[in-house]
């Protein structure tokens, strides 16, 4: 296990230190929850500031086409396709992570079955995001057809001539643990299903190459690691073989070829700018662009490779702290570094939520995750070596003094 010494070291030689500058990080926080709400890029503010009140304050309708807006969601997304492997426009911004995981699930469900009606399950990992898993719900239950969930080893033995769909998270919420998504993709294909793939907290954390695992769809969220701001609209994508033969179930006119010409029934654009549905949300849409910029500032540094290996040495060493530290605390992550996407848990049956207050009383912003997980989520581009020990010196404390039983830490607010 390190010292706070050789952390610091690590810092000193560190080539992504300067993107840390991208960031308005408040004083005395040191923040792990980056998997859930990204920090405030420095260029938001004024950028926001400007689509305000220039574009839309002076130049007001006119800034749909003098300003760029109409065509901000494939600008973006076309940035973010560099971060996930896609090519130039096959990925767009678009409503939010469940309304994408509704249409693109919608999408294969009606490609598998065109060609193979007997197909009548979506396959998935019991411990999935829930929302992911509520949508496949839904759509089952509209459509009829089955979820069938399992646990992350048995996926595989789970695809067969029945499986429409294998919708999985790449990198687990819970636990970090990723999945081989083109081993898996290569599975599902085998057994002639689809494969929709969950990027949330992948985007900008783990290096993605959708094409390289050859996946059939792909969503994501703006919000976590691209540092889009609360409730930033999300992106969608689809593997080109099947970009202009899918139906978009939430068929809106911005998604129609020909909005401006009003005509009555709906002709679908080509390509992936069909999973528009209506007008974006142009201010989110503005913040969303400085926070993928800040992860797209890292490519002459040596871009998601260099990101990548930094997260790993991040989350190892505060993994290896809080082991040696706190033995009554059980890693849930995985120890091997291909398994772990960008954040380390623990689980705790009765401490987790309390501890996880008593940090945030200390300014170490994690969260927690019931029933028993406390989440620590490691960006690499706004977090150093030292803060992975600091934090996990905390931890260490908050146990060893059993500041976690104060009273005030036991209180349940409504977002964990
Ligand atoms: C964060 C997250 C979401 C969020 O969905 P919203 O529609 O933005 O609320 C969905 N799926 C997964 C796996 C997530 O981690």
């Amino acid at each position: 296990m390190s010292t706070r010494e050789q952390a610091l070291a690590l810092d000193a030689q560190d080539p992504l230190a300067p993107l840390r500058e991208q960031f308005s990080l408040p004083e005395g926080v040191l923040y792990l929850d980056g998997n859930s709400l990204g920090v405030l890029p420095r260029a938001t503010p004024a950028r926001v500031q400007q689509v305000v009140q220039d574009e839309w304050g002076t130049g007001l309708i006119r800034s749909w086409n003098s300003a760029g807006w109409i065509t901000l969601p494939q600008r973006v997304g076309n940035k973010i396709a560099r971060l996930v492997g896609a090519g130039a426009d096959e990925l767009v911004v678009a409503d939010s992570t469940s309304v994408n995981l509704f249409k693109v699930l919608s999408a294969a469900l009606s490609i598998t079955v065109a060609d193979a009606p007997q197909r009548k399950t979506i396959v998935s990992e019991r411990s999935n995001f829930p929302t992911d898993l509520y949508i496949a719900e839904a759509l089952c239950r509209e459509r009829g057809f089955e979820l069938v969930l399992s646990e992350p080893d048995e996926l595989p033995t789970l695809l067969n001539g029945r499986t429409a769909v294998l919708m999985l998270t790449h990198v687990n919420y819970r636990t970090g643990r990723m999945h081989d998504m083109a081993a898996l993709t290569a599975a599902a294909h085998a057994a002639g299903a689809l494969t929709v793939w969950d990027l949330a907290h992948s985007a900008g954390a783990v290096p993605v190459d959708l094409h390289a695992a050859n996946a059939d769809f792909a969503i994501g969220c703006g919000y976590k690691y691209l540092n889009g701001g609360p409730g930033a609209p999300a992106f969608v994508w689809a593997h080109p073989r099947h970009a202009s033969r899918f139906w978009q179930p939430l068929a809106g006119w911005m998604g129609h070829a020909a909005p401006f010409e009003f005509t009555p029934g709906y002709r679908p654009a080509e390509g992936i700018s069909r999973y528009l549905c209506g007008t974006p949300a142009l201010l989110s849409l503005a913040a969303l662009e400085c926070g993928v910029d800040t992860v797209l500032a890292a490519e002459p540094h040596g871009g998601m490779a260099a990101l990548r290996a930094k997260s790993l040495a991040l989350t190892r060493l505060f993994a290896a702290k809080v082991q040696a530290d706190c033995p009554a605390l059980r890693l849930v992550s995985p120890t091997s570094d291909v398994q772990r996407g960008s954040q380390v848990c623990f689980a705790h049956d009765e401490m987790a939520y309390a501890v996880v207050q008593a940090l945030i009383g200390r300014g170490v912003i994690g969260d927690f995750r019931a029933p028993d997980v406390l989440r620590f989520g490691f960006t690499p581009l706004y977090l150093r070596h030292v803060d992975a020990w600091d934090a996990a010196e905390h931890l260490r404390q908050v146990l060893h003094t059993g500041e976690w039983r104060e009273p005030r830490f036991q209180q349940r607010h409504a977002v964990t």
